[in-house]
């Protein structure tokens, strides 16, 4: 019998994920297990292989099978001309716009501009840690100015509308506009600024070191596996290890990967970032498999991602509520410092308020500022305002005027992030816009369990895991991000929820 041609498509599609995730194994790798003088091997490995993903799924649409079921699609959509074509389902209709969308924009781009930037961009990167690690930007600079007009060439392959900024966001965060972005910052700025200053007048001082101590590695090992596990990350489908940065990466529902980072004075250091990357792996995890390789086993966008990350990392992992189930074995494990530490305390200190230079240190109440601060300049950088030659300057002058800091070196300030220097223009504003997808999900989600803190004290996520999987991770791409947080909340993105949680939190 003849197959079908949406058959033929998921084939395609299959073969196109197995070099993905070939190529997700390489990079796990390159961060987890590969030594040092690898790197360079492993860079034009990697730019090699993201050529044939690129020409592979280029070539889904070679005998003009793509545009044939997305003719049919567009018929199926038009109730007058039901007539020619195949009967598409509504998980086939997503898989085909979905398709099409990514195709659409990725045959834009030519082989060796995809080449070329993946290049560069790994080189980049080697030579921004050396910058960083001298706390020099102008080793740095000329790499840097490569990139940035290597994003603008995209944004004009790409096109655009009203500014090249809006073409680089549509890959993290598809449907998301410059403009809605702009706005729904503002709101937040003109929230937090005077938030904060409220926060540093206050009298109530908090020792953060009360909380330090000695913690062998292999103990902090066992206790976040034993975290992780508890609220919901499958570890015979997936791994934990140890690496720089944190990241999950996955290569298909039943093998997520994790990674956190040590430090031998600090296990909170540890925990909250396996809670957040375990977070981010739950949601993978809960992808329908039997949809691999398509759209419906693709997560909706970054920032949506990101919310089930920050969601587990500060509304559960930082509530009074999961400490109280958590502390007295955290106790038990770390006598020292804990058993003399009250649980309230503990509380206190994780949950302290300062503004503060390095983003990836900073609390929930000054994160989004270091993203917009990055958004802004970001933006202007790509749209041509200013020159990179003058990025340290800016930087500095915006850190000044929002968080009242002097930066005293690069190293604390523009050299401090890696995403620039792999090209990712367009990604920081959806680690801002996880936190209010985040907020805004979960005040559904304790109007829809009533007793979750209950559950939550008693170590009982089982609950949580079934909203979370029925209303946001088994839909795979079913719904835009715009759709999906109007479906499950039943309002637009906005602010109110985050803002109206800090309050509550922080008062
Ligand atoms: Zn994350």
């Amino acid at each position: 019998m003849k197959q079908k041609p949406i058959e033929i498509l998921k084939e395609r599609l299959h073969e196109v994920s197995h070099l993905g995730a070939t190529l997700a194994l390489l990079q796990w790798d390159q961060e987890v297990n590969m030594p040092d003088k690898g790197a360079d091997a492993r860079a034009s490995a990697i730019s090699y292989l993201s050529a044939i993903v690129h020409n592979k799924f280029i070539e889904i649409d070679k005998d003009g099978l793509l545009t044939k079921l997305k003719k049919d699609f567009d018929n199926s959509e038009k109730k007058s001309s039901r007539k020619k074509g195949e009967k598409l389902s509504p998980s086939d209709k997503v898989i085909i716009a979905e398709t099409w969308r990514s195709y659409e924009r990725e045959k834009k781009l030519p082989e060796v501009f995809v080449k070329e930037l993946a290049e560069v961009s790994s080189k980049s990167q080697s030579v921004w840690a050396e910058a960083r690690a001298k706390d020099d930007f102008k080793i740095w600079q000329p790499w840097l100015e490569r990139i940035v007009k290597l994003k603008r060439q995209e944004a004009k392959y790409l096109s655009y509308k009203t500014t090249p900024y809006d073409a680089l966001l549509e890959s993290y965060e598809p449907g998301m506009t410059t403009e809605e972005l702009t706005h729904v910052f503002n709101d937040l700025k003109d929230f937090l600024v005077p938030f904060l200053k409220k926060i540093k007048s206050s009298q109530i001082k908090i020792n953060s070191k009360k909380i330090l101590g000695q913690f062998p590695i292999e103990k902090q090992v066992a206790f976040n596996e034993m975290i992780a596990n508890k609220i919901g990350f499958d570890n015979e489908a997936g791994r934990l290890d140890k690496s720089v940065h944190p990241f999950t990466t996955n290569f298909h529902p039943t093998d997520v990967r994790i990674t956190t980072r040590y430090r031998g004075n600090n296990v909170y250091y540890s925990i909250g970032s396996t809670i957040h990357e375990a977070g981010h792996a739950i949601y993978e995890q809960n992808l329908p498999s039997e949809h691999f390789g398509t759209p419906l086993t693709e997560a909706v966008s970054m920032g949506i991602h990101e919310s089930q990350s920050r969601l587990w990392e500060n509304q559960i992992g930082k509530s009074l509520s999961f400490w109280k189930y958590f502390y007295p074995r955290l106790q038990k494990e770390f006598p020292e410092p804990f058993q003399k530490l009250k649980l309230e305390e503990f509380y206190k200190i994780i949950n302290k308020v300062e503004p503060s230079l390095i983003r990836t240190e900073a609390d929930e109440a000054t994160y989004n500022l270091h993203i917009i601060l990055r958004f802004e300049i970001e933006r202007e950088l790509v749209e041509g305002s200013f020159e990179v030659k003058d990025l340290p300057k800016i930087w500095n002058a915006k850190v000044k005027e929002y968080f009242g800091l002097t930066v005293p070196s690069d190293k604390f300030g523009i050299l401090q992030d890696v995403h620039w220097s792999g090209g990712d223009f367009g990604y920081f504003p959806t680690y801002a816009l996880g936190n209010l997808y985040a907020a805004q999900f979960y005040n559904q989600l304790r109007t829809d369990i009533p007793k979750l803190d209950g559950q939550i004290t008693k170590g009982n996520f089982g609950e949580v895991n079934k909203w979370l999987k029925s209303h946001i991770h088994q839909h795979g791409k079913t719904y835009t991000a715009s759709q999906l947080v109007k479906k499950v909340t039943g309002e637009e993105l906005n602010s109110r929820y985050f803002c109206e949680y800090l309050q509550r939190k922080f008062s």
